[in-house]
């Protein structure tokens, strides 16, 4: 397959919060910027595990300061963290994080790199990081990117001397950046590669520690840093109208889904460096020491260096244009290289500075944003040259082998435009991100094509390459098609070209949950991505269940168009799981995948296509009670899955506690870390309290130590700590096999510890009174057995419950244990009252 290289290459200009799709154009102190890291050629690699590790203040520094080829290496893309913006969790997470690194990239000037590592969760230690992911393939890739990118400094987040005091994930990419700068340069190691990049060594390796791994500002300022090279990253750069910190702030700001705004500062400031590998420079003031970063470290470089000197000290503010022949001279002195990696880079950076400075315009854009493979879209595209320089229109070539001869003079801001189109032969790939093509391991994403790897993105199949010649010389820009809307709010709204399957099918609800053996209807949506779309779709599903009708004839006129099946399911007698998926029959093809749109103003559209699959689940579950009331944390499917298994949930609001709306319920849950977020809760706790005296039963889900809002969490004294059991197959023991909650109305068992996922659950507490009891015991390997992760205790007449297991978790996976224990949960008092009742009678 085709692949176009250029999208390896350094986002030269910088593009600060438009939207993040749209075209640069730099204004004219960012060319004369860009200019000037023509004649750095220097570069420096960030390492460290996830998206938001990294330091953007000394990226920005690198990149802007220095003005060196600077990326950031992200061993993982972030599947495993929280999201604040919406709800994709995993492998759409993975995917928004990675266009927030895109996006965070672009504001500080810095290229961005991955591993196939993937961000399973929580992890306490390397050992179990480095056994989950597949060690030896991640070390490999770390060794592809800095053979690749050639950095002559790496510098590292995390320090490999401290296993076990921070994430696993953590200090796993340190050790490996130790391990990856020797065997980069050792011709035995992952020999394969060398087809095609050379060995490489960097000649220095640094941690960037910080004052968190000292405990305190004030510690790291009395520490004694005598083995510390000190950089100053409080820069301002009068080209861009702002400080260094002000940029890394901007970019930090993108992790949009992290909640990771940040204000900007402004004056002097430092970060501290310290020496782990190689030689050491002998100018404290100066990382770079020893390392010739002019044009002479490249054989035939020195008279390049001499003619981008006098274009940057000549450069004409009012005029940037006035620098095309001098730019264009030295152009063709760097095609003439034998260096064929600085010959690369700099090549397509002179490239976009010449532009730059001719404000020329070239772009395609198709009439849709979607198209299928074995299909032709219709083309409007646009070239212009806003500048004195005479230069010309050659041709224009697309990706389909299709040429436009044109040989037309571009002259001063004269628009050309015209009309073609563009084949989509049917051997071209649907636009997904191709670390989720196929099935990976729970370490590992699957990559066979090794060009692939670390390529934060698809490259682009279909595009098109605008030839213009300037001053004898051709240079061609090539563009991937774009599609472009008019918004009447935003005004011009980029979307990336897709290609897509003929149709994609999915079911409304991605787990649904059977609490007894009565049948559900189902909705299945299919979306036609052609016109004139006729079928029929059939439900493949697990054994013992029953699906009816066996199939449903679908036609769809219009491109873009859903039509929704519904489909009768039948579960099994006993408790049985399995996985639906909707196939979509068209002629002789079958199509069983889903399309999934991620769609946020701070990064590209996004489409993912992903395996079409729900999780059917037929649970063996007793209930008592039906009404639950749920005060809102921060957010959780809890309400929507308790409705799932037959509850009425109602969502209480903070100032809709009081005695008389809890008494309308069974019991009351309270969602994940509302003590952290709900400031009104304050004033609520005694009320909450009073309703467990007088019968109700409260259950309060995890809560983080820090920022609590309320002084007691418990109506007896309960103490929140910071242990968590992250293996989620760990062993469960049943601390009290007696009490009602673990036998009521279901027998707990340990099979209902089975199939969990991510964890077991986080921040238990770690001392309580003696009014609570604790029903499980579990541990993670190599550590003290953890009690607190389920509590119950009997207040006046009712029943308090603190719980950190992680049912937000597991719940939306559809995990029966847990939806077993919390209806126990849920039950807990509702045997004894019903004793009472009987003894009156
Ligand atoms: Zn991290």
């Amino acid at each position: 397959m085709f692949r176009p290289y250029f999208f390896l290459f350094i986002i030269l200009f910088y593009c600060f919060p438009a939207q993040a799709q749209h075209p640069k154009k730099p204004t004219s102190s960012e060319i004369h910027q860009a200019i000037e890291k023509l004649n750095f050629l220097g570069s420096v690699l960030y390492v460290a595990a996830h998206p938001d590790d990294e330091n953007t203040r000394l990226i920005s520094h690198m990149a802007n300061g220095v003005k060196a080829r600077t990326a950031y290496l992200s061993l993982t893309r972030g599947d495993g963290g929280q999201n604040l913006i919406g709800p994709e969790l995993k492998e759409l997470l993975g995917v928004i994080r990675t266009q927030e690194l895109l996006v965070a990239r672009q504001i500080d000037g810095g290229e961005q790199l991955f591993t196939r590592a993937d961000d399973f969760g929580y992890s306490k230690h390397p050992d179990e990081t480095l056994a989950i992911w597949n060690e030896n393939e991640v070390l490999s890739d770390v060794v592809w990117a800095i053979r690749k990118f050639q950095p002559d400094i790496i510098i590292n987040r995390f320090d490999h001397r401290s296993p076990g005091t921070t994430h696993g994930h953590h200090t796993s990419s340190a050790l490996l950046s130790m391990e990856a700068f020797d065997s980069a340069a050792d011709k035995s190691k992952f020999p394969n590669q060398l087809k095609s990049v050379d060995v490489w060594q960097a000649k220095r390796e640094f941690f960037n520690t910080s004052w968190w791994f000292y405990g305190s500002k004030e510690k790291f300022d009395a520490a004694d840093k005598t083995n510390q090279y000190a950089v100053e990253v409080g820069d301002f750069y009068p080209a861009l109208g702002l400080s260094n910190p002000e940029i890394a702030a901007l970019s930090r700001s993108a992790h949009k889904s992290q909640g990771f705004g940040n204000t900007g500062t402004r004056g002097s400031d430092f970060e501290y460096l310290e020496l782990v590998k190689g030689e050491a420079p002998k100018d404290k003031n100066n990382i770079f020491e020893g390392i010739d970063t002019s044009w002479n470290r490249v054989k035939g470089g020195k008279p390049i260096g001499v003619l981008l000197k006098e274009v940057q000290y000549h450069y004409n503010f009012k005029n940037p244009s006035a620098s095309i022949p001098k730019l264009i001279e030295a152009y063709r002195l760097v095609q003439k290289l034998e260096n064929s990696h600085w010959k690369t880079i700099k090549s397509e950076d002179l490239k976009n500075v010449i532009a730059a400075c001719a404000g020329l315009f070239v772009e395609a854009v198709a009439e849709s944003n979607l198209a299928t493979p074995n299909s032709n879209i219709k083309l409007k595209l646009e070239a212009i040259n806003r500048s004195a320089q005479n230069m010309a229109l050659t041709s224009i070539v697309l990706s389909d082998g299709t040429r436009i001869e044109k040989n037309t003079d571009l002259k001063f801001n004269e628009s050309h435009r015209f009309e073609s189109q563009i084949n989509i032969p049917s051997t071209t790939s649907y636009s997904t991100p191709y670390w989720l093509e196929s099935k990976g391991t729970l370490g590992m994403y699957k990559v066979d094509d090794q060009s692939l790897i670390g390529l934060p993105e698809t490259p682009k199949e279909i595009i098109a390459t605008f030839n213009v010649s300037i001053e004898g010389e051709t240079l061609a820009y090539t563009k991937p098609i774009v599609y472009k809307t008019n918004d009447p709010v935003k005004g011009e709204v980029y979307k990336p070209f897709e290609i897509v399957p003929e149709v994609s099918a999915h079911i409304a609800e991605p787990v649904i949950i059977f609490a007894d053996d009565q049948q559900k209807d189902i909705q299945v949506v299919v979306k036609a991505n052609r016109t004139n779309l006729e079928g029929f779709v059939q439900l493949a599903h697990p054994k013992g269940w029953q699906v009816y009708p066996e199939k449903q004839n679908i036609a769809i006129s219009n491109k873009g168009e859903e039509q929704t099946l519904t489909f009768t399911v039948i579960p099994p007698k006993n408790q049985s799981e399995g996985l639906m998926t909707p196939m979509v029959h068209i002629g002789n093809d079958i199509f069983t995948k889903k399309l999934v749109e991620i769609n946020y103003d701070h990064i590209p559209f996004q489409m993912v296509l992903l395996p079409s699959e729900s999780k059917v689940v037929r649970l063996d579950i007793k209930k008592k009670g039906e009404n639950i009331g749920y005060i809102e944390g921060a957010g959780d499917v809890v309400p929507e899955s308790l409705r799932q298994i037959g509850y009425n949930v109602a969502i209480i609001k903070p100032e809709d506690i009081n005695a008389e709306t809890l008494n309308r319920f069974d019991a009351i849950v309270v969602g994940i870390r509302a003590y952290n977020t709900v400031d009104a809760l304050k004033f609520k706790q005694q009320q909450l309290f009073d309703f467990v005296e007088q019968g109700g039963n409260l259950i309060v889900q995890y809560n983080t130590n820090g920022g609590l809002v309320v002084e007691q969490l418990a109506p007896y004294p309960l103490e929140l700590s910071r242990d968590r059991v992250t293996d989620e197959h760990s062993k469960v023991v049943l601390l009290n096999t007696t009490h009602e909650l673990l036998n009521y109305p279901n027998k707990i068992t340990q099979k209902d510890f089975e199939g969990w996922v991510q964890e077991r659950g986080l921040y238990f507490p770690d001392k309580w009174s003696k009014e609570f009891t604790p029903l499980l015991s579990m541990h993670d390997k190599n550590e003290s057995p953890k009690e607190g992760s389920l509590l119950v205790a009997k207040h006046g007449k009712g029943h308090y419950i603190y719980t950190g297991l992680s049912f937000f978790r597991e719940f939306p996976e559809g995990v029966a244990g847990a939806y077993r224990l919390f209806a126990n949960m849920l039950s807990v008092g509702k045997e004894t009252i019903k004793a009472d009742v009987q003894l009156k009678d």
